[in-house]
Formats: C-alpha cells, sequence, structure tokens
C-alpha cells in the first residue's frame, strides 16, 4: 500500500486556521489592536475604510520589532507571550497563541512597517496569501503599523459571507469599545472612511466611559467596590431610571479581558431587585479580579466565555455589590420610570384571582359601517392601512378600518408592510385566544376620567377601563403610520434650532438612517457633534425632542433593523413622545372622541409596544366587590 497521508502545505494550514481565527473585519481589528495593547503601546490609531473589507490599518508606539522577528511574526505558532504551558495560567498578555498574524497574511494583502526603540531604520514587509511578496528597510517613529487590504481575497465564499457595512462597521466598533474599556490608559483614534468616529485620549475609567458612550452618560453612573478574597469588584453601573429596552452597554471584564456570561448578567439584574422595569436591561461596565489560577480563560481565540472555579459564590457576591451601591447612592426614591401610579389600581386587579371576564360580543354590530359600505366592511387584513394584523386574528372582528379611502402607495411599501406586521405580532405576544372587547354605544354611554390616565366606559356587560396614554399612542402611532407611507410627514419649522449632543458613531448611524429621519420631519445640520435641528416633526412638543431623539438613536444604533422593523421603532418612538405626557383632564367631547377612535383602530386592544390598552369588568365582578 502506498502512503496517503501528507502534511499540509503551510499558507493551507494557516488559511484553515484563519478560518476558526478570522471570521470578519472586527475579528482582524480585535487581534491586531491587542497586539498593540501587548507591544505597550501608548496610542493607538485604527483607520477603516468600507468597514473594514477594503482596508484596515493599525498604527501604535508600542515596542516594534527586529527584522528577524517582523518576519517570524508571520510564522504560525510564532509568539513571544509564552514560553511554556504553565506561562498560561499567569497570563498578562492578550494574544499568546501566535496565531493571528499568520492568519491574517494567510487571506488577505498585508504590509507591515516596524521600528525599535532608539533605532532609526525599520523593517517593511509585505506579505499576502502567505507569502512574503517584499522586504526592504524602512523609517517611521518607534513602533507598528500594520495595514491590511482586501481581506479573504482569496477565500470567496467568506468575503461574500460578510454582511452589510453597517453591521460590520457595527462589530468593529463593538471590539474597539471593549479594548477601549479595558484600556482607558491607551489613548485611541478610530475612523471610518476618512471621518473620526473616537478621538480617545489617555483618562480614568469614567472619563473613557463618558467619553466613549457620550456626555450625558456622566450623571447615569454609580461606582461599584469590592474586594473579599475570591474577586475583586470595580467599576460602574448605571442608575436604573436610565435602563434601556435593548441591550446596549453590557459589559464584564475579567482581569482585563472582556467576557460575556448570562449568569453573571442575571446576578447584576437581580442586584437591582426591582427597581428596572420588566424586559428593561441595565447598562454596566464591571471589572472582575480573579486569581488567575481560579479562572480558565478560553483559549479559543473568538469566543467570550470563560469559566470560573467559584461562579457561585461570585454571583451572590456580584448581586449584593450591586444593591449595595444602589443603596449607598440612595437611587431608589427618586425613580420614576413608568411611574404611573393611577395604574396601580388594574395591577392590583390583575394580582388577584383571574376571573374569565364575561364579554358579550355582538359581532354584527359595527357603528362605523355606514349604510353605503355596508358590505364586506370587517377587516380582510390586506391592502388596508395598519390592516391584516394579528391582534383581532378573526374575521368577526368588530372594529372597522377607517383609513379605507386612504391608501399607501402599495409598490414602495408592500414588502416593509409584511415585515412590520410580524414584527408587531411578535413583540406584542398575543394570546391565542384573544378576547373582542365590547364597544360602548358612542352616544349613549357614560364615560369618566378617573386619575388622568384611566377611562372608565359604561358597555352592556359592564364596564371598559383604558389606559388613556396607551390608547392615544396607539391612535397616533396608526395615524403617523399611515401618513408616513404616503408623503413625508409634515415638519415644524424651530424659530430657535434644538441641539443634542451626539456621539461620534451615533453620527454615523444618524446619517445612515437619513432618509427615513426626513420623511419622519426632521431637519438638521452638524456642528461638530451636535445635531442642530430646525424642523422636528409637527405634532411633536419641543419639550419632548429629547426624549424622542433617545428613544430614536437607541433604535438606530443597537439593532439590526431591517426597513419595516426601523420604520415601526422610529414611528414607534416619535408617538410615544408625542402622547405620553398629555395628562390633563378630558372634556367629555374628547372622551368620547378618544374612545371611538380608538375603536376604530384594528389594534386597538394593545399599543404599538405591545401593552395593554383596554379590559373589561362584568357586572357581576362589579358587584362582587361589594359583597
Ligand atoms: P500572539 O499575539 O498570540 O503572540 P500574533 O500572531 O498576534 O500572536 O503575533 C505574533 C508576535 O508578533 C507577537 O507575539 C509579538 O511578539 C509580535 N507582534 C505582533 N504585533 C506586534 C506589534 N504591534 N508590536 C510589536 N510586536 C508585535
Ligand atoms: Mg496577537
Amino acid at each position: 500500500m502506498s502512503e496517503v497521508i501528507r502534511l499540509l502545505p503551510d499558507n493551507i494550514a494557516n488559511q484553515i486556521a484563519a478560518g476558526e481565527v478570522i471570521q470578519r473585519p472586527a475579528s482582524v481589528v480585535k487581534e491586531l489592536i491587542e497586539n498593540a495593547v501587548d507591544a505597550g503601546a501608548t496610542k493607538i490609531e485604527l483607520h477603516i475604510k468600507d468597514a473594514g473589507k477594503t482596508s484596515i490599518q493599525i498604527i501604535d508606539d508600542g515596542k516594534g520589532m527586529s527584522e528577524t522577528d517582523a518576519r517570524m511574526s508571520f510564522e504560525r505558532h510564532a509568539t513571544s507571550k509564552i514560553t511554556a504551558a504553565a506561562d498560561l495560567f499567569t497570563l498578562k498578555t492578550k494574544g499568546f497563541r501566535g496565531e493571528a498574524l499568520a492568519s491574517i497574511a494567510a487571506i488577505a494583502h498585508v504590509e507591515m512597517e516596524t521600528v525599535e526603540e532608539g533605532e532609526q531604520v525599520g523593517t517593511k514587509i509585505e506579505i499576502a496569501g502567505s507569502k512574503i511578496t517584499s522586504q526592504e528597510p524602512c523609517s517611521r517613529a518607534k513602533g507598528t503599523s500594520i495595514s491590511v487590504k482586501n481581506l479573504f481575497f482569496n477565500v470567496p465564499a467568506r468575503r461574500n459571507f460578510l454582511k452589510s457595512d453597517n453591521v460590520e462597521t457595527k462589530h468593529i466598533v463593538e471590539e474597539f469599545n471593549r479594548i477601549a474599556l479595558t484600556h482607558p490608559e491607551v489613548g485611541f483614534v478610530l475612523s471610518h472612511n476618512g471621518n473620526i468616529i473616537h478621538s480617545l485620549d489617555s483618562a480614568g475609567l469614567r472619563k473613557r466611559i463618558v467619553d466613549l458612550f457620550g456626555r450625558n452618560f456622566n450623571n447615569k453612573l454609580v461606582p461599584i467596590e469590592e474586594e473579599t478574597d475570591l474577586v475583586k469588584i470595580t467599576g460602574f453601573i448605571v442608575k436604573p431610571e436610565f435602563s434601556k429596552k435593548t441591550r446596549g452597554e453590557q459589559y464584564f471584564f475579567v482581569n482585563n479581558r472582556f467576557f460575556k456570561d448570562s449568569y453573571f448578567h442575571h446576578a447584576v439584574v437581580s442586584g437591582y431587585d426591582n427597581l428596572i422595569a420588566p424586559k428593561h436591561f441595565p447598562s454596566y461596565f464591571i471589572y472582575l479580579e480573579v486569581p488567575s489560577e481560579t479562572l480558565d480563560v478560553n483559549v479559543h481565540p473568538t469566543k467570550t466565555e470563560v469559566k470560573f472555579e467559584d461562579g457561585r459564590s461570585i454571583y451572590s457576591i456580584l448581586r449584593s455589590t450591586i444593591k449595595l451601591a444602589l443603596g449607598k447612592y440612595n437611587i431608589a426614591p427618586s425613580l420614576d420610570f413608568e411611574h404611573e401610579p393611577q395604574f396601580d389600581l388594574s395591577i392590583e386587579q390583575q394580582n388577584s384571582p383571574i376571573r374569565q371576564p364575561e364579554v358579550k360580543v355582538d359581532p354584527t354590530f359595527n357603528p362605523f359601517k355606514t349604510s353605503s359600505d355596508a358590505a364586506g366592511s370587517t377587516s380582510s387584513g390586506t391592502g388596508s392601512f395598519g390592516g391584516g394584523s394579528g391582534f383581532s386574528g378573526s374575521g368577526s372582528s368588530v372594529s372597522s378600518n377607517s383609513f379605507k379611502s386612504l391608501r399607501p402607495n402599495k409598490e414602495e411599501w408592500e414588502d416593509f408592510y409584511k415585515i412590520t406586521e410580524e414584527v408587531e405580532q411578535e413583540e406584542t405576544e398575543v394570546p391565542s385566544n384573544e378576547i373582542q372587547y365590547e364597544e360602548p354605544l358612542k352616544s349613549s354611554t357614560h364615560k369618566m376620567q378617573l386619575h388622568r390616565n384611566l377611562l372608565l366606559v359604561q358597555v352592556k356587560s359592564g364596564a371598559l377601563l383604558v389606559h388613556i396614554n396607551r390608547a392615544n399612542e396607539r391612535i397616533l402611532y396608526d395615524d403617523l403610520m399611515e401618513q408616513f407611507m404616503l408623503s413625508p410627514i409634515a415638519g415644524q419649522q424651530l424659530m430657535f434650532p434644538y441641539e443634542y449632543n451626539i456621539q461620534a458613531t451615533q453620527k454615523l448611524e444618524w446619517e445612515n438612517n437619513s432618509t427615513h429621519l426626513k420623511r419622519l420631519g426632521f431637519d438638521w445640520n452638524w456642528q461638530n457633534n451636535t445635531l442642530v435641528l430646525s424642523s422636528v416633526p409637527s405634532m411633536l412638543e419641543v419639550e419632548y425632542v429629547t426624549q424622542c431623539l433617545d428613544a430614536i438613536i437607541e433604535k438606530i444604533t443597537h439593532q439590526d433593523l431591517d426597513k419595516g422593523e426601523l420604520v415601526h421603532e422610529l414611528i414607534l418612538s416619535l408617538s410615544a413622545a408625542a402622547t405620553n405626557h398629555k395628562n390633563r383632564t378630558l372634556s367629555e367631547e374628547e372622551m368620547n372622541y378618544l374612545v371611538d377612535r380608538l375603536f376604530q383602530s384594528e389594534q386597538h386592544q394593545y399599543s404599538p409596544s405591545g401593552k395593554k390598552i383596554m379590559n373589561t369588568i362584568s357586572i357581576e365582578e362589579l358587584y362582587n366587590y361589594l359583597s
């Protein structure tokens, strides 16, 4: 028999390794910045073009490499960082596998210039597909510059697999953030297509967080500190009232490495007790230090999980550290998020033994049905604005659609439409056995406003309780969505421009979404990182512009939304900001109008963000309260 086993040529072995280490431009960024940090750099610049697909350049002022080391650094398993397996347990460096440069050089065009301290002349190497194509002397300041061009030029499958520039840029920014947060003492610059996104001076942690995430972070932060034999905990958590609906800034570091851990995340969330609303996430920047022998750093280069010897105890310590910090800063009394005392009543009711409300529905009754459109006025779910959504589910919905005369430009928005509906259905978790609420008769019903934000309406079977804010939000959302489909929403020109500070990355996202934002009624220009608004949507009162912008920016920066989801979120943010504060006394006419308009909506039972707008209480239940 002939021998069939052969050693793989180096370039193929490197390409295979690259598949593991380098998955996308952000992986290159991570490896190269880590190398620069390991080289003792005090300033690191990262310049990317086209989300790193065209080029990634990293310039550091670290210790540089000799001519031989510069060549060696591209060999697989070439590392200066460990010499024995035991070193793995006392690791102080980021890298140690000696694989990154070899991998990158196998799948891109790489150019490196490096000069050691005290040397006038250094080495310039060009390498592509693992082959050195040129080596010559060069001169530059002490340190190393590596540029990586045409990533995956020889692995088309990988290249095609890359996501949009937007998504890839987000991954890069995320890697950048993680390292910038691990090393506040190092200065960083990040630029994309020639625009400076961050220019961070060497700083303390608090300033670094503020520089990265925006000036308004400064008064959101609460420091945490704890030291035990098992673990030392430092860092900052964000005050509970600034928790967000989307995941944003959740950062854990252990021994100066970023890691992810849902168990510890749970510890943090439970440390906040009930100070944050359900489904909200607190932001945190938490640094753990543990003896290195009690930590199993995952040696896989792209994995961010680590194992702790005594994770359970750390969980409890972490949880009580958070509690203590929040208590110490006496944050609890100032909480006012989602604070709707007027709604406590219905929450109590929800907690009481559940009784199936007796709802009597007259499926043929439809107060909006005029004799001229008597035929087929129940929603068919297609074409009509806001239609087809799953809230009413069956064709026996008692509500009708008043928007039939106005049809969106279907060609333009058809795809978007479908997506929006899917998203809404998913988000609102509509129970399968949907209850139909009895619609109050227009004129003959008594309506009463309770505690400003609740409306009690008499219906045949008992009483209908309506959450006024949510009802307003639903009505406005439906209106805005319809307007948006048809033409741009009218903006109001501001007499005095409205200024809003924004982070550099957010500026990028804002501009990426400029078409939608203009259609929504915004108009602006920039003064550095200040958004200067000359026009805002006409229904938005100026005092709620910040709330609206906060929500919009969070949506556009933290979520990978497709077009449909994006429009839904934008209009959601706008309708919430435009309605949430109008807790004034309503006239009888206004109450009637509110209920009428609400029932015209296909989705009158849930607010656009999925909260319950109404519930009924049967006559029997009402009398039961007195028995
Ligand atoms: P690792 O970081 O795991 O050692 P790499 O392939 O990332 O492996 O780098 C190989 C070696 O090249 C490093 O151990 C280091 O000695 C050297 N090196 C890489 N980048 C730099 C840099 N920016 N400055 C100085 N030396 C570097
Ligand atoms: Mg490395």
